[in-house]
């Protein structure tokens, strides 16, 4: 068993990075990825208690793209990039800053809309990592604007609401690019949430293959056996990856679990063979 989508406290999950390998311990799996929103900060740490522990922690991380669909939002997912100096890393430098910039507009446009989060709040939510939008949902919950975080993307913060600022994404092509400049391996992470109908999803995910995508997240912690069904097929007619994950945020998304997701999470062990084996040389 293994699990290739967690997120710690280096973003938006409420697990430190050491504690990503020890639930994935816990549950039976050989290989954990930690892939924070736009960095590697973690990797050091979740790698150390990984290696005490006797499995594999794969260092990566997960960007926000530009999607081809208005409605849909597209994530990558990127594998075998360190910590250390190179394109994507650089890169991974200047979204940070960008976002701390957006972290300002949207406690200012929160403030106007007279909800009581400040930017200050969501730093300290945040821990002093990257802060964004599930750390405001946060300070709502705690403050009993409203009773969860869902209800707070629902409401206020998610893609269209009131509170919604926009943040810089990168195109996939450039994305792709930087992966590879990197010496890293790219995956499309939950597909779905480009809300593409079949025909275009196909069309989209055999651009990005061709532009050097290597796998599919298939095997989603949210999808449905169906849906996971749908997208293999896809996955195999293009040539791409079967990958998955739990998409684990720890108390940010409560129904996701590392290595198991909502129970039923089965990802794949040969994923990671196939993945190593298309890293640029
Ligand atoms: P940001 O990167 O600041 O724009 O925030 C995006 C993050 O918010 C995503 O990575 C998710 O973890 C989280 N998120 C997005 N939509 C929702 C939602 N509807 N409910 C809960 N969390 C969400
Ligand atoms: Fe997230
Ligand atoms: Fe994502
Ligand atoms: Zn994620």
């Amino acid at each position: 068993m293994i699990d290739l989508h967690t997120h710690s406290t280096v973003s938006d999950g409420s697990d430190a990075p050491r504690r990503i390998p020890e639930l994935a311990a816990e549950v039976g799996c050989s290989a954990v990825a930690l892939t924070d929103h736009d960095r590697l900060d973690g990797v050091e740490e979740a790698r150390g208690r990984a290696e005490e522990l006797g499995i594999n922690l794969i260092a990566g991380c997960e960007l926000s793209c530009v999607s081809p669909a208005a409605a849909g939002s597209m994530h990558v997912l990127v594998y075998f990039v360190e910590p250390v100096e190179g394109p994507l890393q650089d890169k991974l430098m200047e979204l940070q800053t960008v976002r701390d910039e957006r972290n300002r507009a949207l406690a200012t446009r929160l403030e106007d809309l007279g909800l009581p989060v400040t930017y200050d709040e969501m730093q300290e939510e945040a821990g002093g990592s990257g802060a964004g939008r599930p750390h405001a949902a946060a300070v709502l919950v705690r403050k009993g604007v409203v009773r969860s975080v869902t209800e707070a993307f629902e409401r206020w913060l998610g893609d269209g609401r009131p509170g919604y600022v926009e943040r810089t994404r990168l195109e996939p092509a450039e994305a792709l690019r930087l992966i590879r400049g990197s010496g890293g391996v790219a995956s499309a992470a939950h597909p779905l949430s480009m809300k593409l109908p079949g025909a275009e999803l196909e069309a989209t995910m055999r651009e990005l293959a061709e532009l050097g995508l290597a796998g599919m997240e298939c095997v989603y912690g949210r999808y449905s056996p169906e849906e996971r069904e749908g997208l293999v097929d896809l996955a195999r007619g293009l040539g791409l990856v079967v990958t998955g994950g739990s998409d684990h945020h720890g108390t940010y998304k409560p129904d996701l679990r590392v290595g198991v997701g909502q129970g039923d999470l089965d990802v794949p062990d040969q994923a990671l063979e196939q993945l190593a084996a298309r890293c640029p040389s």
